[in-house]
C-alpha cells in the first residue's frame, strides 16, 4: 500500500475513534496552558492536572509567578518530577515574558522557542491548541504508532518528527496532532496494542511480524 493511503486510513481511523479530542491539561489562560505544557515533560497530563488545581489558583498570568519565590512554587509542584527544575523554568520564562513580551503570549514558534526552556515540541503543542497550527507533536506515542504502520521508518522521536514533516501534508498533520496521541495511548498501545479490534491489520508492519511470529 502506498505511503500516502496509509495516512489517509490512519487519519480517517483516529477520527473515528477519537473525534474532535481536546488536549486534556486543564487550564483557563493561555499562560496556564503554556507552564502547564512545559510541567508536562515526563509526567502524565492527570499528574499535571493534579497539581494544578490548588496551583493554578495562585497562578493565572505571568505576573502571579513573579510573586513567588522559585521556592514557593517548588511547594506547589513539588509531586510531580523535576519539579525543582520546572519551577525555575516558570520562574524565568514569566520572566522574559514581563520584561520582553509585556506579558503577551508570544504566537509564532520562533518567539516560543526564545523564551528559556521552551522546547520546540512544547510550543508546537501549544500552538496546535491555541490556534490549530499545522504541527504534529511527535512524541513516544506518535513515533511509536507511525513505525508500527510503516508511515516512517526511523530510530527515534526527533527523525519521525523531521520525516513527518517531510511526507505528511499540512492538512494531515494538523488533524493527526491529538489523534494520532490518543491512538498510541488508548489504541496502539506500547506493550500490548489492541490489535485484536484494529482496523489497520491490513498493513500494520507490527501486526504482521507478530502474527508470522506466532505463527511459526
Ligand atoms: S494493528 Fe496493532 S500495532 Fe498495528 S496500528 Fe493497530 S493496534 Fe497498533
Amino acid at each position: 500500500m502506498k505511503r500516502a493511503e496509509k495516512i489517509k486510513r490512519l487519519r480517517d481511523y483516529c477520527e473515528e475513534l477519537f473525534w474532535n479530542p481536546e488536549t486534556e491539561l486543564v487550564y483557563e489562560t493561555e499562560y496556564q496552558l503554556l507552564m502547564a505544557i512545559l510541567m508536562s515533560a515526563q509526567v502524565t497530563d492527570k499528574q499535571v492536572n493534579k497539581v494544578n488545581a490548588i496551583f493554578h489558583t495562585v497562578l493565572k498570568q505571568p505576573a502571579d509567578a513573579l510573586k513567588l519565590w522559585v521556592a514557593e512554587i517548588e511547594w506547589y509542584i513539588n509531586t510531580i518530577s523535576f519539579y525543582k527544575n520546572k519551577s525555575r523554568f516558570i520562574y524565568e520564562s514569566s520572566q522574559i515574558l514581563l520584561e520582553k513580551h509585556k506579558w503577551i503570549i508570544p504566537k509564532t514558534l520562533a518567539e516560543l522557542t526564545a523564551l528559556p526552556w521552551v522546547w520546540i515540541k512544547t510550543a508546537k503543542v501549544f500552538l496546535w491548541i491555541i490556534d490549530n497550527a499545522p504541527f504534529l507533536w511527535v512524541d513516544t506515542h506518535v513515533h511509536r504508532v507511525l513505525n508500527r504502520t510503516g508511515i516512517v521508518n526511523t530510530k527515534s522521536a526527533l527523525e519521525t518528527d523531521k520525516e513527518a514533516e517531510r511526507v505528511i501534508t499540512t492538512w494531515d498533520l494538523a488533524s493527526l496532532h491529538n489523534t494520532l496521541i490518543f491512538f498510541g495511548r488508548y489504541q496502539c498501545i506500547a506493550r500490548k496494542p489492541k490489535c485484536e479490534t484494529c482496523k489497520l491489520t491490513d498493513f500494520c508492519r507490527y501486526y504482521k511480524k507478530s502474527t508470522s511470529k506466532k505463527a511459526a
